[in-house]
C-alpha cells in the first residue's frame, strides 16, 4: 500500500478521544481544545489610546489647524480621567489609558505644542484616530480557541488576556512503547557479542513528548512470541495505542506481526515506501497497534509520516498537514520509479533561493543521516533519477516554533 493510501485509511478509521479534563492555564500549552473557550471580557474592555498624546472630541474642531484646546486633565494606563470635558477641552492621555467619555480621537504628542494649560494641535485630525475601540480584538463571549486546536504559547497569552484560568482539553492519549530484539542492550550495559545498544525507544520518547500524551515505557522485549503476546495483551488493556519497533519484517525472529494476527487484527502490513517497508498497523481489542520497522531511520520516518499524524488525529487535532515546500537539489539522487522515498537533507538559503543537500549514505541503519539533517526530501513514486538542480519537495523538521 502507498503511504498516502495507508495514512488516509488509518486516519478515517480512527475514533477520536471523547473524554476531556479541565486544566489550569499554565498547564494548557500543547494540549488540544475540547470545546470552544469563550472570552470573559472584551478586549480591550474599554476604548483606549494607542499612542501618547491628547484626547479630543472630533466635533470640536473647526476650520483648519492649528486648533487651540484647553488642557483639563490626564488619563494614564490604569488611572482613567474621572471628570468630564466640555467643548474645546482636551485630556492628556497615554498608551493603553481609557478614553474619557465623549472623546473620540487622540492626537499624537509629536503633532502638538503645549504651555501646560493650552494645547495647539498642529495637524489635521481624523475621527477615531489612534483610538482602539472596545472589543477591537475580541468581544466578550466570542470563542478564543476552537475545538481541535493545539494550544500554543500565543494562545496561552491570549486566553490569559481574556480572563480565562482553566481550559477544557482532550485527555492525554496513553501510548505503550516497546522495542523488540534479542540483540538490544540498554545504553550503559555491557555489550555481549552480537549485541548493539538500543536507540529507537529513546528517539521515539523524544518525538512522542512533543504530542500531548503519556508514555508507558515497557522496555525491550525479547524475540519470543509468548513474551511478546503477554506484553501486548497487558498493554492493550491499559493503553490507547501500542507502539513497537522491530520484529515486523520477514526474518525468522520477526514475531510481532504474527502475534498481532493471533490476538488482534492486522489491517495494514508493508508499505510501498523507502525506508519503512515493513510497517504494520492493526488493533488489539480497543487499542491501536503500530509496528514500526526496527532499522532506526525507518522507525523515525514511519513515525513522522504515519504515526504522528494518527496520534494527533486521535487526540482530536483538527489539522495535521505536514508542512512542505520546494528546494533545489545540490547532489544527484538515484531513484527507480515504483516506490515513494524519503531521504534526509540539509537546507541552505542562498540569495533568496533554498537549496538542499543529501546527508551522506542513506542506508536505513545510519542514524547519522538524521543527526545532520533538518528536513526530509520527498522523492515521489513515479520519479526517476534526479539531477543536480532538480526541484524537490522537502518537509522541514522545525519552523519558527
Ligand atoms: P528488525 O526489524 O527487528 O529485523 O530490525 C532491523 C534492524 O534494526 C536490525 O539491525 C536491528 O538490530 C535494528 N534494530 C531493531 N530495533 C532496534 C532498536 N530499538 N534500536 C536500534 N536498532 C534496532
Ligand atoms: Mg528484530
Amino acid at each position: 500500500m502507498d503511504l498516502n493510501e495507508a495514512r488516509d485509511k488509518i486516519l478515517t478509521s480512527l475514533q477520536r478521544l471523547t473524554l476531556s479534563e479541565s486544566i489550569a492555564l499554565d498547564q494548557a500549552g500543547n494540549r488540544v481544545v475540547m470545546q470552544p473557550t469563550r472570552a470573559l471580557v472584551s478586549l480591550p474592555p474599554f476604548p483606549c489610546s494607542a499612542m501618547d498624546g491628547y484626547a479630543i472630541r472630533f466635533d470640536d474642531l473647526e476650520g483648519t489647524p492649528p486648533y487651540i484646546m484647553k488642557l483639563v486633565g490626564e488619563s494614564l494606563a490604569g488611572h482613567p480621567y474621572q471628570g468630564k470635558s466640555a467643548t474645546g477641552e482636551c485630556i492628556r492621555i497615554f498608551t493603553g489609558a481609557m478614553l474619557p467619555t465623549g472623546l473620540d480621537c487622540v492626537v499624537i504628542q509629536e503633532n502638538c505644542a503645549t504651555d501646560g494649560t493650552r494645547v495647539q494641535l498642529l495637524e489635521n485630525v481624523s475621527l477615531g484616530a489612534n483610538v482602539r475601540p472596545m472589543g477591537h480584538d475580541i468581544l466578550k463571549g466570542e470563542p478564543v480557541v476552537e475545538t481541535g486546536k493545539i494550544i500554543t504559547a500565543f494562545d496561552v497569552g491570549w486566553l490569559a488576556a481574556c480572563g480565562i484560568t482553566h481550559v477544557d482539553v482532550v485527555r492525554k492519549l496513553r501510548v505503550a512503547l516497546f522495542s523488540t530484539g534479542d540483540e538490544l542492550a540498554e545504553p550503559g550495559a555491557k555489550l555481549n557479542p552480537g549485541q548493539i545498544y538500543e536507540s529507537n525507544r529513546f528517539t521515539l520518547t523524544q518525538l512522542l513528548n512533543e504530542i500531548p500524551l503519556e508514555i508507558d515505557d515497557l522496555g525491550i522485549l525479547p524475540d519470543d512470541p509468548e513474551r511478546i503476546e503477554a506484553a501486548m495483551l497487558e498493554a492493550a488493556d491499559s493503553c490507547d495505542v501500542l507502539l513497537t519497533s522491530g520484529g515486523v519484517s520477514v526474518g525468522d525472529a520477526d514475531f510481532v506481526k504474527d502475534v498481532i494476527q493471533k490476538i488482534g487484527q492486522l489491517e495494514i502490513w508493508r508499505l510501498n515506501l523507502k525506508p519503512g517497508k515493513p510497517l504494520a498497523f492493526g488493533r488489539i481489542n480497543d487499542a491501536l497497534f503500530f509496528g514500526l520497522p526496527g532499522n532506526p531511520v525507518s522507525t523515525i520516518v514511519t513515525f513522522l509520516l504515519m504515526v504522528k499524524p494518527a496520534l494527533l488525529a486521535l487526540s482530536g487535532v483538527e489539522s495535521h498537514e505536514l508542512p512542505s515546500f520546494t528546494a533545489t537539489l545540490r547532489q544527484p539522487i538515484a531513484h527507480k520509479p515504483g516506490r515513494e522515498e524519503y531521504q534526509r537533507g540539509r537546507l541552505q538559503r542562498i540569495d533568496e533561493q533554498t537549496f538542499v543537500d543529501v546527508t551522506g549514505d542513506q542506508s536505513s541503519n545510519r542514524l547519522a543521516t538524521f543527526s545532520h539533517a533538518d528536513c526530509l526530501i520527498r522523492i515521489p513514486k513515479t520519479c526517476g533519477d534526479l539531477a543536480i538542480g532538480s526541484s524537490v519537495g522537502v518537509l522541514p523538521f522545525k519552523g519558527i516554533l
